[in-house]
């Protein structure tokens, strides 16, 4: 049994690598890691190569969001026993490796990847509310009074949108403000880049492909919610599996469930025409959404400020408890609830 999870990019690396016996496709991308060091996505597969289908589990698309998936997939790994021997698996390892080494939830353009999967022919519609907030955004997480104030003009447009409304406008996705909440990019971030191609490749001939999207910070403490953004009959059948851990944010009214743009899972659905795809975000939850808002708003706000090093090493360390928790019993609850989706996943496939 593993006793601890990495919080730190370079250990949960080495724990992929060791599992995966060498056995990886790796790309250093371009940008560094705090101490100038490499940073690399990592990918690895089990089963046959021809498998007739692909369950593909990504971990640290959102950066700071990989340690909880990198355990999963370690554990996977460690137990690889389990998978029935005519599915293939893929795993891939660390989407947005600069995220994670540098404790960010987006890449190192600040793009928030989940926002990046947009049609290229097709642009994402603007953010109209976005605009509303947007100066707002870069100050609500400073300390000081100016922070104050900010959240206080906030609350206000939060009254006056309504909190679903004012979610999108936050989370929803823009694309006009590099230095934005929700940016989505002005081009295919380098980690798409080297996305597609894999999947497309270890995809090719399947007829039935399974994403499994790790996340962490929404949601129960220790629980999984699957997140669908597909419809129709994927949507049907996620549902079927997943039950009441399921949540379509098309089909309900809940808040911190906003809609939005440029997200992967259209992204993939495109990417991957003519295969039966069903792709879904599994999230494993943390804190209460206004804690985990508070963190998300100060590290935004430390990336542009200024501050001195000990002063956004305190904000780190609290956006990091916010998406990996240091507590043994949370760790063990992710563990438990991965595998209780993982059994629901291998179930649906083979029904
Ligand atoms: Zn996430």
């Amino acid at each position: 049994m593993i006793q601890h999870y990495p919080r730190h990019y370079a250990s949960a690396r080495r724990a992929f690598l060791d599992g995966a016996k060498g056995a990886v496709t790796s790309h250093e991308i371009k940008a560094r890691g705090p101490d100038g060091e490499a940073l690399h996505m990592d990918l690895t597969v089990l089963g046959p190569a021809d498998a007739r289908q692909v369950l593909v589990i990504t971990s640290g698309v959102h950066g700071l969001e990989l340690f909880a998936g990198s355990r999963c997939q370690s554990r996977l790994l460690a137990d690889a026993d389990r998978l029935p021997a005519d599915l293939k698996v893929v795993l891939v390892h660390a989407a947005n490796p600069w995220g994670a080494a540098h404790v960010r939830r987006n890449n190192e353009l600040n793009v928030d990847l989940c926002r990046n999967f947009y049609d290229t022919d097709n642009p994402p519609s603007r953010n109209e509310d976005y605009e509303r907030v947007h100066e707002l955004l870069l100050e609500a997480g400073n300390n000081g009074m100016e922070g104050h104030e900010a959240m206080a003009a906030l609350a206000g447009i939060r009254s006056d949108l309504g909190e679903r409304r004012y979610n999108e406008a936050v989370m929803g996705g823009q694309y006009r403000h590099r230095d934005g909440f929700a940016f989505g990019g002005f081009a295919p971030s380098e980690s798409r880049k080297v996305l597609e191609p894999w999947l497309l490749k270890h995809t090719d001939g399947a007829q039935e492909v399974v994403m499994l999207d790790l996340h962490t910070g929404l949601g129960e403490h220790g629980a999984a919610t699957v997140v669908s953004m597909q419809q129709g009959a994927a949507l049907t059948q996620a549902q079927a599996w997943y039950g009441a851990r399921l949540v379509a944010p098309a089909q309900t009214d809940a808040a911190e469930f906003p809609e939005v743009r440029g997200h992967t899972t259209p992204g993939y659905e495109r990417l991957l025409l003519g295969r039966s795809v069903l792709s879904v975000i599994v999230e494993f939850g943390t804190y209460a959404h206004e804690r985990v808002m508070k963190a998300l708003l100060a590290d935004h706000w430390s990336e542009h400020s200024g501050i001195h090093p000990a002063h956004q090493a305190l904000i780190k360390d609290e956006l990091l408890e916010c998406f990996s928790p240091v507590s043994r019993e949370w760790i063990e609850a992710v563990d438990q609830a991965f595998d209780t989706v993982l059994t629901e996943t291998l179930t649906g496939m083979q029904a």
